[in-house]
């Protein structure tokens, strides 16, 4: 499969009723009574939401192997009451490779966590979804670029979450940033000019990156999905870039990243 052919080309048949068809991708799923799992789908046309795959524990469930973390499914849902009901499922896309490969099982799970935390249930999102079907599709073709990979995708949601890094101009006063300014404060959402920084520095909470690190965000900021896998960043830039991100998303999310740990720890081997 060519990665640039991973928009999916599927039209959903939505219609306003009891059921609707659409395309999604499993992000969680959590154990519901004996037989059951309550699965948080990203559908595209439909947004984020909570349906309920009744059975898909038995042996014999009519699901079978179909409604896996990351699996991307044609889906029949019921809309209930409390909770959505899984009707039907068809694999689109299964991603298999992706949970046979327990550091790129790691990666999209830093995917997965960070779009349920940007999304919001039963908001259509088209966008986050092409660019989570994008990432995941990256992820299987090209496992050797995931720590350019996950940077791209942290860019690239903050920036459709309108919380976008700013890279060409001050993010506090706005004017054009010159080629030395390698300033960036996650607070204010972006980097620095000279002045901004200077009356900054008191309140802390800076981060200063080498030239290679400001020119991968750069580069970042215009690269698009299909030319992640092409291109490199030296690997010093990489590692202070993605160190960056998690500080940014962090600060977005107002948490620590469970699955960003469990990724880094695989990485590093705890160390
Ligand atoms: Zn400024």
């Amino acid at each position: 499969m060519k990665v640039s052919s991973v928009k999916p080309e599927f039209k959903s048949l939505s219609r306003e009723g009891k059921t609707f068809n659409d395309l999604g991708i499993v992000l969680r799923a959590h154990k519901l009574g004996e037989a059951d799992r309550i699965l948080r789908v990203l559908c595209r046309d439909h947004g984020k939401r909570s349906a309920v795959a009744k059975g898909i524990r038995k042996t014999h469930s009519r699901f079978g192997a179909r409604l896996e973390l990351f699996s991307c499914v044609r889906m029949m849902i019921y809309r209930g009451k409390s909770l959505d009901i899984v009707k039907q499922a068809e694999i689109y896309d299964s991603f298999k490779e992706i949970r046979e490969n327990i550091e790129i099982f790691a990666a999209a799970q830093v995917i997965a966590e960070f779009t349920d935390l940007m999304t919001h249930e039963n908001e259509p999102c088209p966008e986050v979804f092409d660019l989570v079907y994008g990432c995941l599709s990256l992820l299987r073709e090209h496992p050797e670029k995931v720590d350019l990979i996950l940077p791209f995708f942290d860019f690239r949601l903050l920036s459709i979450s309108g919380v976008g890094i700013s890279v060409a101009s001050c993010a506090t006063c706005g004017i054009p940033l010159s080629s030395s300014s390698n300033v960036l404060s996650p607070k204010d959402g972006g980097f620095l000019c000279t002045n901004c920084e200077k009356k900054k520095k008191v309140n802390g909470g800076l981060i200063r990156l080498s030239n290679g690190a400001r020119e991968g965000f750069k580069y970042i900021s215009n690269l698009e999905l299909d030319r992640v896998y092409t291109e490199g960043i030296p690997e010093k830039a990489i590692n202070e870039i993605r160190f960056v991100m998690d500080r940014m998303v962090e600060y977005v999310t107002e948490r620590e990243s469970r699955a960003r740990k469990v990724f880094k720890n695989l990485r590093t081997g705890g160390r």
